[in-house]
C-alpha cells in the first residue's frame, strides 16, 4: 500500500512537472526546471538557421523524457521579441503617463482649478497669484519656453534646451510688430504644421480689430487657451461678489453677440476671439454656476443674425426685469446700440410680451423656441408698465426704470470708449459703470479689483499666470509719440532699437507712474509680441502692478471696435482728394482733422476739412454731389474693421465731412498754443477731442456733408 501510494506520488510529482515544463516553455529558457542551464546548440549538419528545430536552446543535460527544456530558436526568438515588445510597450505607456502627468500637474499650477462659487476660495487663489507673481512670472517662461524652444521660431533664435533660461531669451529673442511674425502666421493659415510657432496645435486664428494693410491681424490660438480663458473668467466673480452682495439671486441681462467667421484653405476657423470663446464648448456646456444666470439663452447669442439675436436678448431681459440684477455688455458702444435698439423697437417688444408670441421677422427657428420658452405665454400687465416707461418722453434713467433691481451697468468705459460714460450716465441713473477686465485677441492680459470705483479710476491687475509680460518704457509726457524702432526697422534704427530693447522691464519692475508700451510672450506662439497698447502703472496690488489703459499706439479715431491710425486716415483723405477734388474748379484741401462723434447712436467720424478755392480768397463752392463722394471714399479706404463695423454690424453711421471757413485752423493753432503747445514745432492735430478745439471747428462750420452710401465689405479673405 505504501509503495503504491509513494508511486502515485512520484507519477503525480512527474506530471507536475511535464505539466510545468511545457507551460512555462517560452521565450529564452535561462534554467532549466532540472537545475542545469541551458545552452544554444547549432546542428552542424544542417547549417539553415531559420527552420524550427535546427538550432536549439537546450537543457546542458537534456534528456528527452519531457523534464527538460528543449526550446526551438527561432520560436524561442520570436516569443522572446513578443515578451520585449510588450515590455517596451508597458513603458513607453508608464513614460506618456508621466509626461501627461507632469504637464498635467506643471497646468494646474499655471490654471488653476476653482469653484467660482466659493468666493473666498476665489479671493485667496488671487492674493497667491498676485503676491508670486515673479515667480509666476519666471514659472510661465519656463514653461513657455520648454514647450515651444523646438518651434521654427524659436530655433532661430535659441539653442534648445540650455538657452531655457530668461536672460538668454532677453538677449536672443527680439522684440516684434505684428509684420514681423505675419508671414509666420500666414504659413500656418495655409495649412503648414503648427509647429513653426507652437508645439501645441493651432486650433483657430483670432481675427483681431487691430490691422495690418487693412486686415485684421491674426492671432494664433489653443484648445487650452480657451481653458485660460474660462479661469480669467472665473477670477471676475469673487471680486464682484466682494464688492456686491446678493448677486446669486437673480440675474444678468448681458446683451452678447457672434460675428461673422470664416476657414483658411486649409480648414483653419478664422473669427474674433469672443465668437470663439462663445461658441466653444467652455461657454456652451458651462457649469451651472449661480453667480452667471443670463436673461438671454445661449441661442439668442449664437445667433449669426445680429438684428435677430439683439430683438431676442432684448426680449428676455424685459420679460424677466424683476430678476436682473445687473445689465451690460462687453464694450459700452455695444451697450449703448442695445439701449438705441430698444428705443427703436420697444412697441414691438411690447406687444410680443402682451402676446406671448415672437414677432414674424425673428425667422431663426433656435431663437424662436428658446424665446418662446422664456416667454411663457401673454403678460398684458408687464408689456403694459414697459411701454408706459419707454414712452415717457425723456429716456433718463432708463435702464434704472427698466431694470429696477438692477445694480450696476457692466461695459468696458476705458480708452476709446471712455468717450460714451456721459451718455450711460445719462441712461443708468445713478447705476455705477463697472469696467471689470482688460483682454484682446493675443491673450486676456487683467482684471478690475476695485469694481465699483469710478470710471476715471480704473487699473487693471495683471494675472501673472495669463502670458510672460514685459514692458517697453514709453516717454512719460509726450506718450503719444512713441518712435520705439520694431524688429523690421531700417539698420539706420537697429542701435537706437537695441537701446530701447534693454530698457524693457519685467512686470514685477515696471515703476508706479511711468508709462509702458505692453509686451508678451503667449503660451499659443507669440514671443515678445507688441500689443500696441500704452499703459500706466497706477499702483500694486502685492507684488502684481496694476494699470491704467491710456491709449492704443497710433490710434486717432475709433467708435467700436474699429482702430483708425493717423497713417490710415491720411491714406483716405488723400485717396478722396485725388479722385474727387482734382478739377480746376474744385478747391484744394487745405488743412483737415478729425472728430468720433458719439452725439449719436450709432456714433461716426467727423473730418473738418478747410477748403481753398484755387484762385482767389472766396468762400469755396461747395457741391453736394463731390462732397458727398469724398465721404465716400474715405470710409472706402478705410480699414476692414470699420468697413465690418459699418457695413455688417451697423456700429458706426455714416461718416460726415464739415466744411469749416478759411482760416479756422490758424484759430486752432492759436488755440493750442494758448494751452502749451509750442509755436515751432505745432503739428495740426489730427483728431480733436470734445472741448475747446472742438467748439472752435464747430463754430465755423460752412457746410455738412454724409456719405450716401455703405462701403463695401466682406469677410476676410486670407489670401494675401
Ligand atoms: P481685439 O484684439 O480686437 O480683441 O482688441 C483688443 C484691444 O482692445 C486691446 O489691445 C485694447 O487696445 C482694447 N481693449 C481691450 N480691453 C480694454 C479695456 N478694458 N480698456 C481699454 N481698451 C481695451
Amino acid at each position: 500500500m505504501d509503495e503504491e501510494q509513494r508511486d502515485m506520488k512520484a507519477h503525480k510529482a512527474y506530471y507536475q512537472r511535464v505539466d510545468f515544463v511545457s507551460n512555462s516553455l517560452q521565450g529564452i529558457p535561462q534554467l532549466c526546471p532540472c537545475g542545469s542551464i541551458t545552452k544554444e546548440i547549432v546542428d552542424e549538419e544542417d547549417t539553415y538557421d531559420y527552420l524550427p528545430g535546427k538550432r536549439y536552446f537546450i537543457c546542458k543535460d537534456f534528456e528527452n523524457d519531457g523534464l527538460h527544456y528543449r526550446q526551438p530558436w527561432v520560436i524561442g526568438v520570436q516569443e522572446e521579441v513578443e515578451r520585449l515588445k510588450l515590455k517596451v510597450l508597458r513603458h513607453e505607456n508608464l513614460l506618456r503617463e508621466c509626461e501627461a502627468l507632469k504637464v498635467k500637474k506643471e497646468k494646474e499650477r499655471m490654471i488653476p482649478s476653482y469653484d467660482p462659487n466659493d468666493t473666498e476660495a476665489g479671493l485667496k487663489l488671487l492674493e497667491d497669484l498676485t503676491t508670486n507673481a515673479e515667480a509666476i512670472q519666471e514659472q510661465v517662461l519656463h514653461q513657455i519656453l520648454s514647450q515651444n524652444c523646438e518651434t521654427q521660431y524659436l530655433q532661430a533664435f535659441l539653442d534648445g534646451e540650455s538657452d531655457k533660461n530668461q536672460q538668454s531669451f532677453k538677449n536672443k529673442v527680439p522684440v516684434v510688430n505684428y509684420d514681423d511674425i505675419k508671414p509666420f502666421i500666414q504659413r500656418i493659415a495655409d495649412g503648414e504644421s503648427s509647429d513653426i510657432v507652437s508645439s501645441q496645435p493651432i486650433t483657430e486664428l483670432l481675427t483681431s480689430s487691430g490691422t495690418s494693410a487693412g486686415k485684421p491681424k491674426l492671432m494664433p490660438s489653443t484648445a487650452e487657451e480657451l481653458e485660460r480663458k474660462t479661469f480669467f473668467y472665473s477670477m471676475l466673480v469673487p471680486v464682484m461678489n466682494k464688492y456686491v452682495n446678493g448677486l446669486d439671486e437673480g440675474k444678468g441681462m448681458y446683451l452678447l453677440f457672434i460675428k461673422p467667421e470664416i476657414k483658411t484653405h486649409s480648414g483653419l476657423m478664422a473669427r474674433p476671439v469672443l465668437t470663439s470663446y462663445y461658441k466653444s464648448q467652455h461657454f456652451r456646456n458651462r457649469p451651472f454656476n449661480k453667480y452667471n444666470v443670463y436673461t438671454s439663452p445661449d441661442q439668442t447669442i449664437l445667433c449669426q443674425d445680429s438684428k435677430q439675436s439683439m430683438y431676442c436678448q432684448l426680449l428676455c431681459g424685459l420679460v424677466q426685469r424683476s430678476h436682473v440684477l445687473r445689465v451690460g455688455a462687453v464694450f459700452a458702444s455695444a451697450f449703448l446700440r442695445a439701449v438705441k435698439f430698444l428705443e427703436d423697437h420697444y412697441k414691438e417688444l411690447c406687444a410680443d410680451i402682451r402676446t406671448g408670441t415672437v414677432t414674424s421677422w425673428i425667422t431663426e427657428p433656435a431663437c424662436r423656441d428658446s424665446v418662446l420658452s422664456v416667454l411663457q405665454g401673454p403678460n398684458q400687465e408687464l408689456a403694459d408698465e414697459i411701454e408706459a416707461e419707454c414712452a415717457e418722453k425723456s429716456w433718463e434713467g432708463i435702464l434704472r426704470r427698466l431694470w429696477p433691481k438692477a445694480k450696476y451697468v457692466e461695459v468696458i468705459v476705458t480708452g476709446s470708449m471712455a468717450q460714451y460714460i456721459p451718455t450711460l450716465e445719462f441712461y443708468s441713473g445713478g447705476l455705477p459703470l463697472v469696467s471689470t477686465m482688460y483682454a484682446s485677441s493675443e491673450c486676456y492680459f487683467g482684471i478690475n479689483l476695485n469694481p465699483l470705483c469710478d470710471p476715471s479710476d480704473v487699473s487693471y491687475t495683471l494675472l501673472p499666470n495669463m502670458a510672460y509680460f514685459e514692458f517697453l518704457p514709453v516717454d512719460d509726457k509726450s506718450h503719444e509719440e512713441i518712435h520705439f524702432a520694431s524688429h523690421s526697422n531700417t539698420d539706420d534704427d537697429d542701435d537706437d532699437d537695441a537701446l530701447k530693447e534693454d530698457l524693457i522691464v519685467d512686470l514685477v519692475n515696471v515703476e508706479v507712474g511711468r508709462y509702458y508700451e505692453i509686451v508678451i510672450t503667449t503660451f499659443t506662439g507669440l514671443y515678445r509680441y507688441r500689443v500696441g497698447d500704452i499703459l500706466k502703472v497706477a499702483g500694486f496690488h502685492n507684488k502684481a502692478p496694476q494699470f491704467r489703459f491710456v491709449q492704443r499706439r497710433n490710434v486717432v479715431l475709433s467708435i467700436d471696435t474699429d482702430k483708425t491710425s493717423e497713417e490710415d486716415l491720411l491714406n483716405a483723405v488723400t485717396q478722396a482728394k485725388l479722385n474727387h477734388l482734382q478739377k480746376p474748379s474744385c478747391p484744394l484741401l487745405a488743412e483737415y482733422t478729425s472728430y468720433a462723434d458719439t452725439s449719436s447712436i450709432p456714433g461716426h467720424y467727423v473730418l473738418f476739412w478747410e477748403l481753398k478755392p484755387r484762385h482767389n480768397n472766396e468762400p469755396p463752392e461747395l457741391e453736394n454731389k463731390t462732397m458727398e463722394l469724398c465721404c465716400s471714399e474715405v470710409e472706402d479706404c478705410l480699414d476692414y474693421v470699420y468697413r465690418r463695423c459699418r457695413n455688417k454690424d451697423k456700429s458706426i453711421g455714416p461718416l460726415e465731412i464739415r466744411v469749416v471757413s478759411l482760416g479756422t485752423f490758424d484759430l486752432l493753432m492759436d488755440f493750442c498754443v494758448s494751452q502749451g503747445s509750442s509755436v515751432n514745432q505745432y503739428k495740426t492735430p489730427r483728431c480733436v477731442k470734445p472741448g475747446g478745439a472742438l467748439e472752435i471747428l464747430d463754430s465755423r462750420v460752412i457746410g455738412r456733408f454724409f456719405s450716401q452710401r455703405v462701403p463695401q465689405w466682406q469677410p476676410l479673405g486670407l489670401d494675401s
